[in-house]
């Protein structure tokens, strides 16, 4: 059957005439004398302009997160801030810059990509790469000076030989595994490990490190048990005659829990973006969230008693409510399981999201009795709705996100970065 063929007899409706093409029409505009449009100012139009839904960081929130920690951190322990992931989803670039005014020492990052941006952004700090890559990367951690994080033999040589090949060395830290069983060479194997290696004039260890797998759980004997492999460890390469180099452990939980693992440094990742790792940490430091998300309500109506919203239609307007649409949705970080279990925020006041949250919006429902000291809404198109944030006396937080979804802050921040735009505040 062709497109010309009746469909049940139905010939279709009278189309108009669809030739519309935007370069003749460009042209014709041209010779009539209209005033073109200028590239340069259309490419200028801000991210708020084009899309009614963003975040917003706050640096100052992200200095006043380093300063708390190292008020915490023992002297002369360095600070490693912890940007992979973009800054678990804050942006990479701007939270480094931060960072660093901010007296961190070092950076840390989980992939080579990550890195070579920061480099590409200008960035000379030190980087520290949380990984071991491909070996077919090692010429990208010699030409962007990237240190790698190493615990095989066959990459230690690989990049031991590279390194030599172009006359400079191959600065690494070496990554201990005491028990989280994730990445690094076995405690007992370390010393046994570094003979294998250490031939090699060009390698240089510049640092040795563990990550804890229970610094954020109330219980503590797992926690000890890594710190006290960690120590023989480090006590084992210097009977050796190894020099460690920048001894560290700690994350996020360590750092404001745990002074006895500071080392010679500390990797501040989730706390750097104002999260407590675990409630044990909530009455140590006073933290603040450097994310907001944000957006205007682009639809707004009554919806009649019993009517549905959104796709399956399994929310029904009790009719005394308007319905406002908000252009974010599962494609920007609005989890779908969050769907009908999240509160936005309009003039100061929590409204509930209702209906399934679609990939590209997302639905609200705005009271409009009054009750108590509560003040009638009168939504409008346009108006603000804070998601993440706080909005007069009210606040959503992506923390209640995290535990609604039986995830970690760390999951949902990620989330919001993958399309909205980032504003800095
Ligand atoms: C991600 C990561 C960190 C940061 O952890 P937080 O809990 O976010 O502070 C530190 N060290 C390593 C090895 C990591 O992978």
């Amino acid at each position: 059957m062709t497109s010309q063929e009746p469909l049940n007899g139905f010939t279709g409706f009278n189309r108009k005439n669809t030739n519309f093409q935007y370069s003749r029409a460009f042209e014709e505009a041209k010779s009539a004398g209209k005033k073109p449009l200028e590239q340069e100012r259309i490419d200028a139009i801000e991210e708020t302009d084009r899309r009614w839904a963003w975040m917003e960081i706050d640096l100052s929130a992200i200095r006043h997160n380093i300063l708390e920690a190292r008020r915490r951190m023992r002297p002369g322990s360095q600070l490693c801030a912890v940007v992979k992931a973009d800054a678990y989803g804050h942006g990479a670039e701007r939270v480094a810059r931060t960072a660093l005014n901010a007296g961190a020492e070092m950076l840390a990052v989980a992939t080579v990509d990550e890195a070579v941006e920061l480099r590409r952004a200008g960035i000379s700090a030190y980087i520290l790469l949380l990984s071991e890559p491909p070996i077919g990367a090692i010429d990208l951690l010699l030409g962007y000076q990237i240190v790698p994080s190493i615990y095989t033999v066959e990459f230690a040589l690989a990049y031991a030989e590279t390194a030599d090949l172009h006359g400079l060395r191959a600065p690494y830290h070496l990554a201990v595994n005491t028990g989280m069983n994730r990445i690094g060479v076995r405690a007992e194997d370390i010393v046994e490990f570094l003979r294998q290696v250490n031939f090699h004039r060009a390698l240089d260890l510049q640092g040795t490190f563990t990550h804890f797998a229970t610094a954020d759980c109330p219980e503590n004997l797992d926690f000890n048990i890594q710190v006290n492999r960690f120590t023989e460890t480090i006590n084992a390469m210097r009977t050796a005659g190894i020099d460690p180099g920048i001894v560290h452990a700690a994350n996020s939980a360590a750092l404001l829990r745990y002074p006895e693992v500071h080392f010679d440094m500390c990797r501040l990742g989730i706390s750097l973006y104002g999260f407590h790792p675990c409630e044990e940490t909530r009455h140590l430091v006073n933290l603040e969230p450097a994310m907001k998300v944000l957006a205007r309500v682009t639809d707004c109506k009554t919806v009649p008693m019993s009517e549905g919203v959104s796709y399956g239609l399994n929310y029904r307007s009790p009719g005394s409510v308007k319905i406002c649409t908000v252009p974010l949705g599962y494609a920007d970080g609005l989890n779908r399981a969050l769907s009908g279990r999240v509160n936005f925020i309009l003039d100061g006041q929590y409204c509930r999201q209702v209906g399934n949250i679609c990939m590209d919006q997302c639905m609200f429902e705005v009271d409009l009795r009054t009750y108590g000291t509560r003040q009638r809404l009168n939504p409008q198109i346009g108006d603000l709705v804070t998601i993440v944030g706080k909005q007069g006396d009210a606040v959503t937080t992506i923390t209640e996100m995290a535990y609604t979804l039986h995830s970690i802050e760390h999951e949902i921040c990620i989330a919001f970065s993958h399309r909205l735009p980032r504003l800095y505040v």
